[in-house]
């Protein structure tokens, strides 16, 4: 059922809808179920416990009624109240362990097993009473509150409601209440049979917008923080770094902070000579080189066209200036391969530190690091130049 809702609306989302997806839809009902399981036991064996002390023992023991009768009720409300405790019981023992395989029918046979209880309840209640209310109410609950995905939920009423109509036309003598109960409790029998299918698709389709939304949501993360092209972060997430995350940061008033901005050499040359797909690839290397040699804890972007920032945290400007250099020289020792042709290319760097950790700093320092770019392809390119 899940794969056929999911290939419906597939197009419609235009979201790819992974086994991963899949597996979390199955997830989010059994936590469902769970929530809604836990309250129904609790409830439940209370409620049984009540009925049983306050109810059928009385009604054995002073011989109110007949013994018989109130045996059986006994008998069945026990049965419920150990299917309840024992549900109860699992549920807590497997709390943390949801993909627990006891989580695949744990809804299913509470139910089962609870509403087949209520079927020899209810027709119990058809030799003293003459109503269906106990009956009814539990089936339409459980209908509502728990998910069973059909066509197990078919099994799971009807089994309970064929036992009902066949107990009811033993112990129902009155043949115009036995008419009326039958007709009554099988209208509300396929009522909960409808509604419990269309509450399961409801739900799974409520996740499935979930998940769409997710995915929505982290695409266009993904689309405002990253650069497509590299990997790298952009520039407006780089300044949204700096404004919010690190002039907020205490520790950075202290801290002496290095910004490096490094542009590839004559890279114009690169997209006329190889093509401008070949110039994608050469960032693109580039900017791997880049991850591959800074630290955790320093920051890099895609500035814009073919020039990189990198802001060193927690490092001495030697070390930083040993970084720079490495990059520099993996750029000019790694050629990169394209459509048979091997593409050399150097960068120039511009470094500087600076203290303080306001704007106007980042600024002030991002200016410096700028005129030693300048500096560096002035002094002849592939090159390092540091401004203090
Ligand atoms: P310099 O050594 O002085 O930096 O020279 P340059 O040729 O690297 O600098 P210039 O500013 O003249 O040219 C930069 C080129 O980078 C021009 C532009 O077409 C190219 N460029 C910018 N963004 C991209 C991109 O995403 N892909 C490709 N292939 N080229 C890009
Ligand atoms: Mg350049
Ligand atoms: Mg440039």
């Amino acid at each position: 059922m899940i794969n056929k809702f999911l290939n419906n609306n597939y197009e419609e989302y235009k979201v790819d809808i992974t086994s991963e997806h899949i597996n979390q839809i199955n997830d989010k009902i059994k936590k469902t179920n769970y929530k809604r399981l836990l309250i129904f036991s609790i409830l439940t064996t209370v409620l049984e416990v009540i009925l049983i002390i306050f109810n059928d023992i009385p009604v054995i023991f002073k011989g109110n009624g007949n013994v018989f009768i109130g045996k059986m009720y006994l008998l069945f409300h026990s049965l419920i109240l150990i299917t309840s405790s024992t549900v109860l019981i699992l549920l807590r023992i497997y709390k943390k362990k949801r993909s627990s395989k006891i989580y695949n029918f744990i809804a299913e046979t509470t139910v089962l097993l609870g509403m087949t209880c209520m079927a020899f309840i209810g027709a119990l209640d058809q030799i003293t009473i003459g109503q269906i209310t106990s009956y009814i109410t539990i089936l339409i609950i459980c209908g509502i509150a728990i998910l069973i995905k059909p066509p197990k939920n078919y099994l799971v009423y009807s089994v309970p409601h064929l036992i009902f109509l066949y107990l009811t036309f033993r112990f129902q003598e009155n043949q115009n209440i036995l008419l009326d109960i039958v007709v009554n409790s099988t209208m509300y029998y396929i009522c909960v049979l409808l509604i419990s299918k269309v509450i399961y698709e409801n739900q799974v389709e409520h996740i499935v917008k979930n998940i769409v939304l997710e995915a929505t949501n982290k695409k266009l993360e993904y689309i405002s923080n990253y650069d497509f092209l590299t990997n790298l972060f952009n520039r407006r997430y780089f300044e949204d770094v700096i404004k919010t995350k690190i002039t907020e940061d205490k520790n950075y008033e202290k801290k002496e902070i290095a910004i490096g901005v490094m542009d590839i050499d004559h890279f114009k040359s690169v997209n006329d000579k190889y093509g401008h797909k070949a110039g994608d690839i050469v960032l693109q290397e580039v900017a791997k080189i880049i991850t591959e040699n800074i630290g955790d804890t320093d920051l890099t972007a895609r500035w814009g066209g073919e020039e990189f920032i990198i802001l060193f945290a927690d490092k001495s400007i030697e070390s930083c200036e040993t970084i720079a250099n490495k990059i520099r020289e993996e750029i000019e020792r790694n050629d990169v391969l394209f459509d048979n042709s091997s593409i050399c290319v150097t960068a120039s760097f511009g470094l500087t530190k600076f203290e303080g950790n306001t704007e106007k700093d980042f600024s002030n320092g991002f200016k410096k690091a700028d005129e030693a770019l300048y500096l560096a392809k002035k002094n002849g390119r592939n090159r390092i130049e540091c401004l203090y």
